[in-house]
């Protein structure tokens, strides 16, 4: 029954059919979407890549062993159809097909493969299959239309970036994927060396430092559509390996980078949405995005900001917020007001607070702005002309719900962020295709590290402070702000990067500061400290994810809805079993044992 393609060739794809074409004698191949039998006439929907196109198949019209082969034709079979093209009778056209107003009358049909009956259905959203099964039969999911125009969108979006950066100057330089370790800070993914017994590669977290070497190299425009690779405790959105479209640039400031991020995306909004994307993007210091959104990548269509209450709190009956305010500036008072939120019950009151301790905060206190007074919660603790001061500092109106956290000033500010954030996605109806671009920037270079009491690196060791704040690198690193900039948009972070340290004294500090022996800081990145004491120039870059930017702009729930072969949570592939065993022998060639 299965017959040989025999040379024969398309004449059009199964999105192309439409009136022009009546009339003409087309070959069209593809998959069996749908077969109807009305009464003897048979209907078979023909999909493709392209698209669907109907083909009927009528008894009087075929040669008898046509038609037989025709009934034969089950889901998912693979099919060729000869017939000729024209006009569904009026009123049959299908308005929601591109191919709608078009049929194919078959005279000929050949079943080029069969196939078997697939485990879940290939139309709708796929919601009617476990994600494990989609991923185990990965190659019928992405027959699935969203899917699939997924990773269309994803290729085009792809290539706008190389024209864009491409005609800008920037030449896609590939770095290598057998790599020393890179400084990214998850754990790397190793690769014994064969001919090295004992030694490994590590498989790249980033090609940072060898972009950074490009610029030494004089190459002072670079950029790569970088597959990463951390083997991280993968978080609900994560994969073992993801893509990056990397930057890199010499003789910059962040102006330039962010110039060219936003012309780059400027133009994949014209090409690929086929709308325009209003440029340069608002900015914000980390400071103001934590104190206003208590978020470093602030959804800003949410309309609800944070504001500092500490001074009129702190002079309240109420304890906590007094001391607060003995404790400033490290401790604090906020407020998040939510206008119209009055009518909250106290269960969902109890909610908002049951997330705020589950976020680290000790409480919750709360008031509803009842008229010109406070009303339930701390209200009593506010008396005399402290409720008219309180309301005319935050701009309380009749109906506004205040939710109030007291402590460590950025653990309030995050835990309003976090009520922020939920409530705004509950209350306020966000248009997912509303794209509100934020640049932060001037994060602080230093983390404090409670575990190791030690700073570390808020970035990567290789991001250059500000200017200003380059005298207290050492007698005070947690005020020391960096060039270190993000790319967020409606709650998610796009990109990350930074104006490097192309200075070795400096680099050398940062490493002292970090607690890093110079002998570490040799065996780790002496290579690069090494190129450094040749020329380096001042260069800066950063580091778009491209899977959450398709995921972003053309939709889906996670990130392995814009990957082609994605991974499980626990970093398997379903699909063919990685990771799996190897064979001994080659084990023992490796010269490595593994223990039972
Ligand atoms: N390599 C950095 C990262 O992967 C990005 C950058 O700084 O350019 O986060």
């Amino acid at each position: 029954m299965i017959e040989p393609l025999s040379g024969r060739k398309r004449t059009h794809r199964c999105g192309d059919l439409r009136p022009e074409h009546a009339g003409l004698h087309v070959r069209l191949m593809g998959w069996a979407d749908r077969v109807r039998d009305h009464g003897g006439v048979l209907f078979l929907d023909l999909r493709d890549r392209y698209g669907v196109t109907q083909v009927v198949f009528r008894p009087e019209k075929l040669e008898p062993q046509m038609l037989e082969r025709a009934r034969a034709i089950g889901s998912e079979f693979v099919v060729l159809v000869e017939g000729q093209a024209g006009a569904r009778p009026p009123g049959s056209e299908n308005l929601e097909l591109a191919t709608g107003a078009m049929e194919v009358e078959a005279e000929r049909v050949a079943i080029l493969n069969v196939s078997r009956t697939p485990p879940f259905p290939l139309d709708g959203a796929g919601t009617a299959a476990s994600e494990d099964l989609r991923l185990r039969y990965r190659y019928l999911d992405l027959r699935r239309e969203s899917l699939k125009s997924n990773i269309i969108f994803r290729h085009n979006l792809v290539r706008s970036v190389r024209e864009y950066l491409s005609d800008h100057g920037f030449l896609e330089i590939e770095t290598p994927l057998l790599v020393k370790p890179t400084p990214e800070g998850a754990r790397d993914y190793v690769v014994p060396a064969r001919l090295h017994p004992g030694k490994f590669y590590a498989l790249p977290q980033s090609p940072q430092l060898y972009k950074q070497i490009l610029m030494v190299a004089g190459f002072d425009r670079y950029f790569q559509i970088a597959r990463c690779l951390r083997d991280e405790d993968l978080r609900a959105d994560r994969q073992p390996e993801f893509t990056q479209i990397d930057l890199e640039m010499s003789f910059v400031t962040e102006d330039d980078v962010f110039e060219v991020v936003e012309g780059t995306l400027r133009s994949i909004f014209a090409r690929d949405l086929g709308r325009e994307l209003p440029v340069p993007f608002p900015r914000m210091t980390y400071e103001e995005a934590m104190s206003r959104f208590g978020s470093d990548k602030p959804d800003l269509r949410i309309p609800f900001e944070i504001q500092d209450i500490t001074e009129i709190a702190g002079v309240s009956a109420f304890e906590v917020f007094r001391n607060a305010m003995a404790g400033a500036p490290k401790t604090g008072t906020c407020v998040l007001v939510l206008p119209g939120l009055a009518t909250s019950s106290r269960r969902e009151i109890d909610g908002f607070e049951a997330a705020a301790k589950q976020a680290g905060a000790a409480g919750l206190a709360w008031a509803r702005v009842k008229g010109a007074s406070l009303d339930g919660g701390v209200a009593k603790h506010f008396a005399g002309d402290l409720v008219p001061r309180l309301l005319e500092a935050i701009g309380g109106k009749d109906g506004d719900l205040l939710l109030i956290a007291s402590g460590p000033r950025r653990l309030v500010q995050r835990v309003l962020g976090l009520l922020r954030t939920q409530i705004g996605n509950a209350v306020c109806k966000l248009d997912s295709q509303d794209f509100r671009f934020v640049w932060v920037h001037q994060f602080p270079l230093f983390e404090w590290n409670e575990a190791s009491s030690s700073w570390g690196p808020a970035h990567h060791i290789f991001t250059m402070p500000l200017d200003s704040d380059l005298p207290h690198i050492e007698s005070d690193p947690g005020r020391v702000r960096a060039q270190l900039y993000d790319l967020a948009a409606n709650g998610n972070e796009l990109a990350s990067g930074s104006v490097r340290i192309h200075r070795k004294d400096i680099q050398e500090t940062v490493m002292r500061v970090i607690g890093m022996k110079a002998e570490e800081a040799h065996s780790k990145f002496g290579f690069l400290l090494e190129a450094f004491e040749y020329g380096a120039p001042p260069h800066g870059g950063i580091a778009l994810g491209l899977d959450r930017l398709v995921v972003l702009f053309h939709g889906g729930d996670s990130i392995r809805d814009a990957i082609a072969f994605p991974k499980t949570a626990s970093a398997a592939s379903l699909m063919d079993g990685a990771p799996a065993p190897i064979d001994p022998a080659d084990l023992r060639e490796l010269k490595i044992r593994v223990e039972p």
